[in-house]
């Protein structure tokens, strides 16, 4: 198994171990729903308790996840190329689990400001009030002279989610190193299947599971890999006193979603690349934001730092947030909502004030679009983009 490429280890995890007696399987692991484990006799459960006192992840109680669990923590490990796993049910308790397990009062953390939303508000809500400082930092920030003693923590988001821009992990790794600081990333862009921050040099890697891995929109979940024991044990012992559960259904879901990512992911990709090439050619177009598009700011790092794209980019139309609201309204084939990974195309109006807070942005005047390319016929989605067209100002 270990000498698989990743398409084919992605298929045969989480396969049904056969029957002793009758010798047959059914192809995949049901979705094992239950709150509690029986066991045999009280040696049963002294064995148990002596695994899980060695450290070892044995199964005693529901909430702690059974074999459908197990499973999907193994596929996140593959995708990321950690040798731990803390599943979550959605992807900001993923990021609660990276920065609770991790800092405590007085510590401070650098977030690199072109962040996920939420984030800033998990900050807001909660951090403040724990007393763990956040800086907000942007790319060309010098982080030597950002980190204090109390810096227990860089938080990142590469490529960023608004503007997808692409930031220099394995220089970032560096300096974190160096000072002895952990690098965390958030890495629902890349899903560890085209982009791999372990890998680079990053300490932690958290994924939003409800995007690419699960793939349909129809599941919440996250995930926090690492590759140290003592980094994991941190995420472990915050995972367990949040008292976080996963429906065994939902881990199911995402088993059955990411056994098509081998070629979904590509699609969506040679999709967006499609729209791209497209929307450089409309005289409304101000600039275009996908680091695997050949003009993209961030192409060189792309290039050098990912194995492929996906299905996301965002567009500066030569026009003001409020005249793109009747062009969003006039597309018929793209939702309009949050979120991405799923089949299906989506576009959401940035709000200004978003991107206020980002460096990458310039302030420029202009709208921000951002798309999610979905699986639909590409000619199909790009006859929607010129109609709705129509309905913006005159260039
Ligand atoms: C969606 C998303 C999250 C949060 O995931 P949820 O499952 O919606 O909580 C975190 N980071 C990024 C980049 C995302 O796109």
């Amino acid at each position: 198994m270990t000498t698989h490429h990743l398409d084919t280890k992605l298929l045969h995890i989480g396969s049904a171990p056969f029957d002793p007696e009758t010798g047959t399987a059914p192809v995949n692991l049901p979705s094992m729903r239950t709150s509690t484990v029986r066991f045999e006799n009280l040696a049963a459960l002294e064995r148990v308790f002596a695994k899980r006192a060695a450290g070892e992840r044995a199964i005693s109680y529901g909430r702690s996840g059974m074999d459908t669990h197990r499973a999907l923590e193994e596929v996140f490990m593959q995708l990321e190329g950690g040798t731990y796993c803390v599943l979550a049910p959605s992807g900001m308790a993923a990021i609660n689990i990276a920065f609770l397990g991790i800092l405590k009062t007085g510590d401070h953390v650098l977030v690199c400001d072109g962040v996920y939303g939420p984030v800033r508000n998990l900050d807001r809500a909660l951090l403040k009030g724990l007393g763990i400082t956040v800086t907000y930092f942007a790319a060309q920030d010098d982080l030597d002279a950002l980190i204090t003693p109390e810096t227990k923590m860089i938080y990142v988001e590469s490529p960023g989610s608004l503007l997808f821009e692409m930031l220099d992990l394995p220089a970032m790794a560096a300096i974190a190193k160096r000072h002895g600081v952990l690098l965390a990333a958030d890495n629902t862009w890349g899903s560890g299947y085209i982009y791999r921050p372990l890998a680079l040099g990053a300490d932690i890697s958290v994924v939003a599971g409800t995007k690419y891995v699960a793939g349909h929109s129809d599941v919440m979940l996250g995930a926090v890999v690492a590759k140290d024991e003592s980094v994991a044990a941190r995420l472990h012992s915050a995972q367990y006193a949040m008292g976080n559960s996963i429906s065994a259904d939902d881990a199911w879901l995402a088993l059955r979603g990411v056994k098509t990512m081998a070629v979904r992911m590509p699609q969506h990709a040679i999709n967006a690349l499609k729209v791209c090439a497209f929307f450089d050619a409309q005289p409304y177009v101000a600039k275009i934001f996908n680091p695997a598009w050949h003009k993209d700011a961030g192409y060189a790092l792309w290039q050098r730092d990912c194995t492929g794209a996906n299905g996301m980019l965002s567009v500066e139309l030569k026009c003001s947030p409020d005249a793109a609201k009747a062009y969003v309204d006039a597309l018929t084939l793209f939702g309009i909502g949050f979120s991405w990974g799923g089949y299906e195309s989506l576009v959401q109006w940035v709000d200004p004030s978003t991107l206020a807070a980002h460096s990458y942005w310039k302030h420029s005047p202009n709208a921000l679009l951002r798309f999610h390319i979905g699986l639909e016929d590409v000619d199909d989605l790009i006859n929607d983009l010129k109609q709705a067209a129509l309905h913006l100002p005159r260039t």
